[in-house]
């Protein structure tokens, strides 16, 4: 090993020259010249009084996209999975139950948390590709008493989208918070905290709000601040720890850890650009894009697997072709078209492709270019495709 970390006498690496990609995947999306403008304006301290503004604003626009009064409303430092952690760790303790409905690889994430923070944790699971059975959980969190009922909104890892309301009210009448993943569905579909009863939500920035990865916007309702102030251990992260946060992005202001100051320019421009837009318009924007794209994709002859009455616009789980090698397809895409899919993850891995229409992606000409792209890439490799069709199919979509 030794001399593998020799120092080079020069450095003379090249200059940063990434590629110029289509993000079509599970995230990240493609990010407006705007917010990438807005990572490079000069940095200013994490106290000044000009950032104290941009923090206010950046939180007015949070509660406006998870459709929220709740005071506790900010990005935590770190991606989405932190956001995931610090919503667990801040209401959970050692001991607690858990009940945590799982319906992908994401759910799953969930329970490894909780478990790492000492809870006992009860599994909901369903198929990959089926959604949460209520009934499932409401025997769930008869069972015993729970802390907590955690779930995902719109499962990034099998593209089925699932109702909230429903389950965040089973949670209450069982006395137990309501925790709800919306990295993938925060700016892609509605979202609405209050409305649906929602305690807990995490986000991230780099799917649906088209801003580079590396924050994780939370919102804690009242009553989980309740349970948060009323813990009898320490919250076990200190990084994540919502009071002390609280008293950084709340009144006092207080140093707690360096704000990423030039990300949260740029998610506040990203929520501007959504806000902008309207988050409506925004919404019927990504909905077109996937109505295109399932045209498309099902006139060359390939299948989605989920239902529709299941399936999330933003994320499109399509089948492999029988024959067709997935790194194949995807290698060609991202080499002779400079466009990224997703693979499948665990089970479905090899099984299925995941294509994204996250934010400033879900474009119709963006559709277009993955459609004939694909058509040429499954074509030249002798897949049984109907070529042709597929355009014209995308187009009278988007005409409807
Ligand atoms: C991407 C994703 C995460 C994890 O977010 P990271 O930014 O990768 O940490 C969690 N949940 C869902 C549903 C996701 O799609």
């Amino acid at each position: 090993m030794s001399g593998d970390f020799k120092t080079p006498s020069q450095v003379t690496f090249a200059p940063l020259d990434p590629p110029s990609r289509l993000l079509m995947g599970p995230g990240p999306s493609l990010t407006p010249p705007r917010v990438l403008g807005a990572l490079a304006a000069p940095t200013i301290g994490h106290l000044d009084p000009r950032f104290l503004e941009l923090m206010d604003e950046i939180q007015v626009m949070l509660r406006r996209v998870f459709g929220t009064a709740n005071a506790l409303t900010f990005p935590v430092s770190g991606t989405g999975s932190a956001g995931m952690e610090a919503c667990m760790a801040n209401v959970l303790e050692a001991g607690d139950r858990v009940v945590v409905a799982k319906n992908g690889i994401f759910g799953g994430r969930m329970a490894d948390i909780a478990e790492r923070l000492g809870c006992s944790v009860a599994l909901v699971e369903s198929d990959f590709g089926e959604g949460i059975d209520p009934e499932a959980v409401a025997t769930a969190l008869a069972a015993s008493d729970t802390k907590l009922l955690a779930f995902v909104h719109a499962e990034t890892s099998t593209g089925v989208l699932q109702e909230v309301a429903p389950l965040a009210k089973l949670a209450r009448e069982a006395g137990a918070l309501c925790l709800v993943d919306c990295v993938t569905s925060l700016g892609g579909i509605p979202v609405e905290l209050d409305a649906w009863g929602v305690d807990l939500a995490y986000a991230g920035t780099q799917k649906c709000l088209s801003c580079p990865p590396g924050l994780a916007p939370v919102s804690f309702s009242e009553r989980a601040v309740e349970v948060l102030k009323t813990r009898r251990s320490k919250v076990a992260s200190w990084y994540l720890d919502a009071s002390m946060l609280l008293n950084y992005w709340g009144g006092k202001r207080a140093y707690h850890h360096t704000a990423p100051i030039n990300m949260l320019y740029a998610l506040r421009e990203s929520l501007i650009v959504v806000l902008e837009e309207g988050l409506s318009a925004v919404h019927g924007r990504h909905m077109k894009s996937h109505r295109a794209l399932v045209a498309g994709l099902e006139a060359m002859g390939l299948s989605l697997p989920v239902a529709p009455a299941l399936r999330m616009p933003q994320l499109n789980v399509v089948t492999i072709p029988e024959g067709v090698e997935d790194a194949a397809v995807r290698g060609a895409l991202l080499r002779d078209y400079d466009i990224e899919i997703g693979g499948g993850l665990g089970p479905l891995a090899g099984k299925v492709w995941r294509i994204g229409l996250m934010g400033h992606t879900a474009r119709a000409k963006n559709v277009s270019a993955l459609l004939a792209a694909l058509e040429t890439t499954l074509g030249g490799l002798g897949a049984n495709i109907q070529r042709g069709a597929a355009l014209p199919a995308a187009h009278a979509a988007l005409a409807d």
